[in-house]
């Protein structure tokens, strides 16, 4: 897995920025968990952290609750899909992780992409621009990646 292209299709991305924008409301962070096929590198769908843990947004930084973990397994599991990555927004043009960010993996398993969207996800944006792309490599660690890496692309498809 590590080393793999994650890709984004273009409408998928359209839309995922539009539900971030529109639960963050401008004002506090939001996120996402992105799910493909157990054995590919394309995003298939998402689902929003809200969906899984209601109270995920209500602090302003996202505090995602354990219990979540439930439902997305269960979805995973019944779809025959797997977490690829995460998304979450920042409120400025900061896309690094913070000290939580690192600390706390949403999934900790090497190859697992962090992308971090600035603004909160106010602008749509066409390409990877100003998007934070962070690997976990495991072990606290994490490889960071620029927008132009071609680790994560968003395609046409
Ligand atoms: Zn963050």
């Amino acid at each position: 897995m590590r080393s793999q292209t994650l890709t984004i299709p273009l409408f998928l991305w359209w839309r995922l920025l539009r539900e971030l924008r529109r639960r963050g409301r401008g004002k506090r962070e939001s996120g996402a968990f992105l799910l493909g096929l157990a054995n590919g590198s394309k995003v298939l769908r998402f689902i929003c952290y809200d969906d899984l843990d209601p109270h995920a947004f209500d602090t302003g930084i996202i505090q995602f609750d354990g219990s979540g973990y439930v439902p997305l397994w269960k979805l995973c599991r019944e779809k025959k899909l797997r977490v690829l990555a995460d998304v979450h927004t920042h409120p400025s043009s900061w896309t690094e992780q913070s000290g939580s960010d690192r600390t706390h993996p949403m999934i900790s398993q090497p190859g697992h992409v962090a992308l971090i969207v600035p603004n909160f996800a106010r602008r749509t944006l066409q390409k990877l621009h100003g998007v934070g792309i962070h690997e976990y490599l495991g072990n606290h660690n994490w490889k960071s990646w620029q927008p132009k890496s071609g680790k994560v692309r968003i395609a046409i498809l």
